[in-house]
């Protein structure tokens, strides 16, 4: 019941806040009506996030992050058709993907405050990571991966790119609330951590700077990149070139 509410409050934040539209871009929208999932704060792959070839020891588990953790709420904001579109020529990223990662990270932001609030207000106990004091990224991973909680969540699987792929496709952000109540959980629809990748390689070169290869993603030349980015268009960065014209865009390939 909570989770159907939360669905219908979710979606009328995103079609009515004013976060999701750029003022300086005519109004553009940024995100379409997100895919929600759930995780159980119990599940046994928390631990195996910790591994260093999956995120690393620094990772941290629902229940190290709230004590009396039971779920995780997971979402994934796909980009709308006009930001795809205008980030699929190749060579920098487009001016509305720029505002888009910017302005739409702060939408997310809401959109985490927003849960948290509706689950309080019930009684519950709620916080997200990526807004806790204790939220760090260092050595180009984070101590609460958003893509890799959706993966647990349900939500999808990973690309060549390191991209995840949902049923919406790879172009978008994800976020996430963990809770004290004991939400439902459904079964995974995948096994493996690609399922849904194709391996048809097309975004190897979609990527500027060449960091995707046949055996996947050097995150140290991306993040570079996106560095070099940053300096061209302080305060904004983002490159999103292995998400636009490729199969995994806006759909399973
Ligand atoms: S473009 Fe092809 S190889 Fe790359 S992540 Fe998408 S489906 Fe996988
Ligand atoms: S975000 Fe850009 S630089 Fe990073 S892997 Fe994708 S295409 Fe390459």
């Amino acid at each position: 019941m909570f989770l159907r509410t939360l669905g219908e409050d979710i979606a009328n934040f995103t079609k009515n806040s004013s976060q999701n539209f750029v003022d300086e871009l005519n109004m553009l929208q940024i995100w379409d009506q997100p895919l929600v999932g759930v995780a159980g704060a119990s599940d046994p792959l928390w631990e195996k996030m910790k591994d260093p070839h999956v995120v690393g020891p620094d990772h941290l588990t629902p229940k190290e992050w709230l004590p009396d953790a039971k779920s995780v709420i997971s979402y994934f904001l796909p980009f709308t058709e006009h930001i795809r579109n205008s980030n699929r020529l190749h060579g920098k990223p487009s001016t509305e993907w720029l505002y888009g990662r910017y302005e739409g990270e702060m939408f997310n932001n809401s959109l985490r405050r927003l849960i948290i609030g509706l689950i309080e207000a019930d009684g519950g106990t709620a916080m997200a990571p990526a807004l806790d004091k204790r939220f760090v990224i260092t050595d180009l991973q984070s101590n609460w991966s958003e893509r890799h909680v959706a993966f647990i969540a349900g939500l999808g699987t990973f690309g060549l790119s390191r991209s995840l792929i949902t049923p919406l496709g790879t172009a978008g952000r994800f976020g996430s609330v963990i809770v004290d109540w004991e939400l439902e959980t459904k079964p995974r629809p995948y096994k493996e951590f690609d399922d849904y990748c194709s391996k048809c390689g097309k975004c190897i070169g979609r990527c500027p700077c060449g960091a995707i290869t046949e055996s996947g993603k050097d995150n140290e030349s991306c993040s570079q990149y996106l560095f070099n980015i940053l300096e061209l268009n302080k305060p904004r960065y983002a490159c999103g070139k292995c998400q636009t014209a490729v199969p995994c865009e806006y759909k399973m390939p």
